[in-house]
């Protein structure tokens, strides 16, 4: 898509990904595409492609692009994988998701967002996308297993249902930490065995529900 941002967009991408070892190029491509400005309120469009992260409504977040990226790219996605997110948020994730998956379930536990994030997968014409509102640290049982799952919101402890929605083989990426700082970690599943590999340390809002915090 060409928009007005186009230009800015692409600086983002050499300044704030590749610069800082982003080289997936598929996810470089989709970081490129997807038009970021479109998720925030209007008058904010103009910071969208900051190198910080965003507000939306209630109190949430859209991730710094770098981190959007790093976490997508941790996921190794190929293009023929089931994919579950926890946070849709505004969405701007998912659409980067359903551009390098072939199939994208998210979930929100904040009906304004979602009711926000499902018009733009419309306007956007992500058909690949199905979103619910939930508690997301319960997963989706539904459609299990995963072959990959990305949490983007911090929680204190790496919800125990997720692990179980993960296929084998497997990635899921999640920050675990306290309520000010957490710890990026990737969890993968091969032949039965679970391993936690820690990543960077990053700041994400708090992952409210039964097997996160309580507020
Ligand atoms: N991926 C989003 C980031 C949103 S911020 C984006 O690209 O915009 C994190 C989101 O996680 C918030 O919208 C918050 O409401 C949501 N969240 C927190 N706890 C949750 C839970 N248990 N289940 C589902 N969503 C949750």
């Amino acid at each position: 898509m060409t928009d007005r941002f186009e230009t800015i967009r692409q600086r983002m991408v050499q300044e704030q990904l590749i610069s800082r070892g982003i080289h997936d190029p598929r996810v470089l491509a989709a970081m490129g595409e997807v038009p970021r400005h479109l998720f925030v309120d209007d008058a904010m469009q103009a910071n969208a492609y900051g190198d910080y992260p965003l507000p939306i409504i209630d109190g949430q977040t859209i991730s710094q692009p770098f981190i959007v990226a790093y976490m997508t790219q941790a996921l190794q996605l190929t293009g023929t994988e089931k994919v579950l997110e926890i946070g849709t948020g505004s969405g701007y994730q998912a659409v980067i998701l359903s551009r390098l998956c072939a199939k994208v379930y998210t979930v929100e536990r904040l009906n304004n967002l979602l009711a926000g994030s499902r018009r733009i997968f419309d306007r956007l014409r992500c058909y690949n996308i199905q979103a619910k509102f939930d508690d997301g640290t319960l997963g989706w049982p539904e459609y299990a297993p995963y072959d990959a799952i990305m949490v983007t919101a911090g929680g204190p402890e790496i919800p125990e249902p997720l692990v179980a929605q993960l296929a084998d083989p497997g990635r899921l990426v999640i920050p675990v930490g306290d309520q000010d700082v957490q710890e990026l970690q990737m969890v993968t599943k091969k032949d039965g065995l679970i391993q936690v590999e820690l990543l960077e340390r990053v700041r994400f809002v708090n992952l409210i529900g039964e097997h996160g915090w309580d507020k």
